[in-house]
């Protein structure tokens, strides 16, 4: 898995420690310093860790020490041999993807391009800190390129003084050459992916981005494997709710547990032929889909074992939506608390145990009436908890299937649902089938 490397590694270098390196190159290579030091900032600003920068710089001012040998390229090498802590190589490999992006590095903008590259042995992800116009499908022979690693995976990385030069016979590979992909295929950390989708849900947002106040789309794609959410964030006029896109060179990051589709001002977006999509969720365990860390479009089959507090009538702050307390909101003080009606269910499907959330819609439905009458209920009784009550009594030990968007985090799983229906599945095969899971 691919990830960002804007928070990892080596911290941005000091004036002082700069300085220090500045100073020590220049007496070791006898040259002037502050000509090193200008060399070494600038490949600092390219993010090349210090230690490759001074390498470099003993490079060009001709110094052979370290066993370098006397300036020439490192030799060729199988990607598969590639270790972390290699220093430089020079490999000859395909180009599988390339994706455009942005970054804030050392409070600069900074234009990079990341992928992969293959040859026929393995392949390896890579950063490009400079222009090399790769394009998938190029094969090339990248002399002089750093390795760096991550989570402990190597990766290469393309700067000021790596060459790349374009190959004119075409390396045979065993991977899948360009960005296209299904949905169901995408994972955190791609990048310069291809998808043609349609847009099921987008809403405008605006944000406090890096630059200040900034519009941006987010919603729901969907193709016929799966539905995602993506955000666009230098808004396409294409993508509009009920458009069918290709969306071309968007990065994947995880949001929320889940995959999520992110278009840039990269990215390009083309109207595309009428995209199918699937209106069945992924149907899965409750333990494999909090393993997976989360699931954006999940149905799961289970009993509800138990109604928790803060089900039935609860009251929400007029500004945050936050449900509060005696009129009390956390944020806000007092405030007009407004009625409304939620439930929190726990599904045991014998696997695993989440929380379902249903919203005043789904609620209302499952307590046989409306919020109005909820309150009238509430009144009569002179307890707001019959409500809830009620629900309890209709739902638990009962069995339900439930769509909707499955989250993780330090409380447990909860699910938002979007479907709640009393399950028709037959009992016999539903335990078989669990037992089956159980047993895996
Ligand atoms: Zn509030």
């Amino acid at each position: 898995m691919r990830r960002t490397r804007l928070t990892h590694g080596d911290e941005p270098p000091t004036e002082m420690s700069l300085d220090d390196a500045a100073e020590e190159l220049a007496s070791t290579l006898g040259v002037d310093k502050a000509e090193v030091k200008e060399d070494l900032e600038k490949l600092v600003s390219y993010s090349v860790p210090m230690d490759e920068a001074k390498q470099s710089l003993r490079r060009k001012y001709g110094d052979s020490g370290g066993g370098g040998g006397g300036g020439g390229e490192p030799p060729a090498t199988d990607l598969v041999d590639i270790e972390p802590d290699m220093g430089n190589v020079s490999v000859t490999a395909r180009v599988l993807t390339v994706g455009k992006r942005s970054i804030r590095y050392q409070g600069d903008d900074q234009v990079i391009f990341e992928g992969e590259l293959a040859d026929e042995t393995g392949k390896i992800s890579y950063t490009a800190w400079t222009d090399f116009s790769l394009s998938p499908g190029d094969t090339i022979t990248a002399g002089n390129a750093g390795v760096r690693e991550w989570e402990g995976e190597p990766e290469l990385n393309l700067g000021e003084s790596t060459t790349v030069t374009l190959e004119e016979e075409s390396l045979d590979v065993p991977y899948e050459v360009g960005g296209e992909r299904d949905l169901i295929d995408l994972r955190p950390g791609d990048r310069g992916r291809t998808v043609e989708v349609k847009v099921l849900e987008v809403e405008e947002k605006t944000i406090d981005g890096r630059d200040g106040e900034t519009d941006i789309l987010s919603g729901v794609v969907g193709d016929e494997t799966a539905r995602l959410p993506f955000t666009d964030w230098d808004p396409h006029a294409d993508i509009a709710e009920g458009a069918s896109v290709r969306i071309e060179d968007a990065y994947i990051r995880e949001f929320r547990g889940v995959p999520s589709v992110n278009v840039t001002e990269f990215s390009t977006v083309e109207p595309t032929a009428d995209v199918d999509v699937s209106d069945s969720a992924t149907e899965m365990g409750v333990r494999e889909a909090v393993e997976a860390g989360g699931v954006f479009d999940v149905a799961l089959v289970g009993n509800v074992i138990e109604v928790r507090d803060g089900s039935g009538l609860i009251q929400r702050c007029p500004e945050c939506g936050r449900v509060v307390q005696n009129g009390q909101c956390r944020s806000h003080g007092e405030v007009e608390a407004e009625d409304d009606m939620r439930v929190k269910a726990i599904l045991d499907d014998g696997t695993d145990t989440v929380t379902v959330v249903l919203g005043r819609e789904l609620t209302e439905e499952v307590y046989g009436g409306t919020l109005e009458e909820a309150l009238d209920h509430a009144r009569d009784a002179m307890d707001r908890e019959v409500v809830a009550e009620e629900i309890a009594a209709g739902v638990v030990g009962r069995e339900y299937r439930v769509r909707g968007a499955l989250s993780v985090d330090e409380y447990g799983a909860n699910l938002d649902a979007t479907e709640f229906e009393e399950s028709s599945d037959d009992p016999a095969a539903r335990a078989e089938a669990m037992l089956a899971e159980v047993s895996r």
